[in-house]
C-alpha cells in the first residue's frame, strides 16, 4: 500500500510501498480516507533534535484522520465493519496505577501512532478497538480528520471552568485559535489571543477570539485596558511553547488565576517563580486528551454549533504531499488536509 514515511535521516517526507499492517485479535483495520499534517509531523519532516532521537529509520507518519473500519480482530467488541471512526493516537499500557485507575491520559507508558509505530499516512492503519472512536454521522470527514488536535485544545479550554471568565490564549497555532473557538463557545467574556503571525491572528478572529493581539507590535496591557480589564485574566492557556509568551501570561493573570500548558517550551524555560506564588496561581500540564471523555465533548461540542469548518484552509490529495508540508512550514496555514 502507498504511505508517507520518513526514508531518510534528513529533511524531507517521501512516499513510498509498505506491507499493509497486520490485524491483531483487539486491533481494528482503518481504510484511511483524510489525514490532517500535525505541527508534530512537522517537527519530523524538518528532522529537528527531537525527532533524530525519536523516530526510527523508515517509520510512516501521520496520526490525524478519518476512516472506515475496514476488519476486525476475533476479540473486537463494540465496532462493525463500515463504522467511520478517528482514533486517540496515544497507545497507552493497560497495566500501569493511573490506566487501572481509569485515569487513562495518565498512562506512563504511552507509545504514539506515527511517532514509535506506524501512522495514519497510508492506505491502511491498525489500532487497537480500544482507541478507535466512533463518528456521529452529522461530523463532517473534514473535521473529523483534525479530531487529534481539536481534543488537544477542548482538554486544555474545558480544564478550568471559563463561564463569564476573561481568557488569555497565548499562540495562535491551530490548537490555540480552536481553544479559542471552545472558549467563546462555552461562554467566557474576553477571549484574547497572542501571535506574531497575522494570517493566524486573522483566522483566530474569524473563529470567535475577541481580540486578537500581535505582540510584535502591540502592547497586550494596553489592550487589557481598551477591554475594561482592570485586574487581569482569570485563565491562561499556554499554546506556543515560547518562553517570552509564557513570562507574558505570568505578567497579566490575576491573582488566583488558572493557568493550563499545553505548548512545548525548550527544557530549561526560565520562569519568575515569585509570580506563581505571590499570585497563588494554579498551573496544570496537558499532555494529549482524555480518553474518552474529551473526544464525547468534541463531538458534542461541534453537534452543538461549534463551527470548525474555517480550521481547514487547504486540502487536496495526498499525491501532492510535498505541497502540504511546504504550507504548514509556511505558516500560512490553518490545517492542511491530504485525501487518500
Ligand atoms: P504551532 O507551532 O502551529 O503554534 C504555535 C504558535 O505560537 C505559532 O502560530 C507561532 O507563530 C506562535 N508564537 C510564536 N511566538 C509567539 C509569541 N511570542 N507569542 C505568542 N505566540 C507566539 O503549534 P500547534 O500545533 O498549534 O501546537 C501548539 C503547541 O502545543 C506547540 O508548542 C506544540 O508543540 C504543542 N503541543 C502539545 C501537545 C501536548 O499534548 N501537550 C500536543 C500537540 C501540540
Ligand atoms: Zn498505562
Amino acid at each position: 500500500m502507498k504511505a508517507l514515511a520518513k526514508l531518510k535521516a534528513e529533511p524531507g517526507i517521501w512516499q513510498t510501498e509498505v506491507d499493509k499492517p497486520q490485524v491483531g485479535p483487539n486491533d481494528v483495520l482503518i481504510k484511511i480516507k483524510k489525514t490532517a499534517i500535525c505541527g508534530t509531523d512537522v517537527h519530523i519532516y524538518k528532522w529537528d533534535e527531537w525527532a533524530q532521537n525519536t523516530i526510527p529509520h523508515g517509520m510512516v507518519v501521520g496520526h490525524e484522520y478519518v476512516g472506515v473500519i475496514e476488519g476486525m480482530g476475533s476479540e473486537v467488541r463494540g465496532f462493525s465493519v463500515g463504522d467511520r471512526v478517528s482514533g486517540e493516537g496515544h497507545i497507552t499500557c493497560g497495566h500501569c496505577r493511573n490506566c487501572r485507575a481509569g485515569r487513562v491520559h495518565l498512562c506512563r507508558n504511552t507509545t504514539g501512532v506515527g511517532v514509535n509505530r506506524p501512522g495514519a499516512f497510508a492506505e491502511y492503519l491498525v489500532i487497537p478497538a480500544y482507541n478507535a472512536f466512533k463518528l456521529p454521522d452529522n461530523i463532517p470527514d473534514s473535521i473529523a480528520a483534525i479530531f487529534d488536535p481539536f481534543g488537544n485544545a477542548v482538554h486544555t479550554a474545558l480544564s478550568f471552568d471559563l463561564v463569564g471568565e476573561d481568557v488569555l490564549i497565548t499562540g495562535a497555532g491551530p490548537i490555540g485559535i480552536m481553544a479559542a473557538a471552545v472558549a467563546r463557545h462555552v461562554g467566557a467574556r474576553h477571549v484574547v489571543i497572542t501571535d506574531v503571525n497575522p494570517y493566524r491572528l486573522e483566522l483566530a478572529l474569524k473563529m470567535g477570539a475577541s481580540r486578537a493581539v500581535d505582540v510584535s507590535q502591540q502592547n497586550l496591557k494596553d489592550v487589557m485596558k481598551e477591554l475594561g480589564m482592570t485586574e487581569g485574566f482569570d485563565v491562561g492557556m499556554e499554546m506556543s511553547g515560547v518562553p517570552s509568551a509564557f513570562r507574558s501570561m505570568l505578567d497579566t493573570m490575576n491573582h488566583g488565576g488558572k493557568i493550563a500548558m499545553l505548548g512545548i517550551p525548550p527544557s530549561d524555560m526560565a520562569v519568575d517563580w515569585n509570580k506563581v506564588i505571590f499570585k497563588g496561581l494554579i498551573i496544570k500540564g496537558i499532555y494529549g486528551r482524555e480518553m474518552f471523555e474529551t473526544w464525547y465533548k468534541m463531538a458534542s461540542l461541534i453537534q452543538s454549533g461549534l463551527d470548525l469548518t474555517p480550521m481547514v484552509t487547504h486540502e487536496m490529495p495526498m499525491e501532492r504531499f510535498q505541497e502540504g508540508f511546504d504550507i504548514m512550514c509556511s505558516g500560512q496555514s490553518g490545517k492542511v488536509v491530504l485525501n487518500w
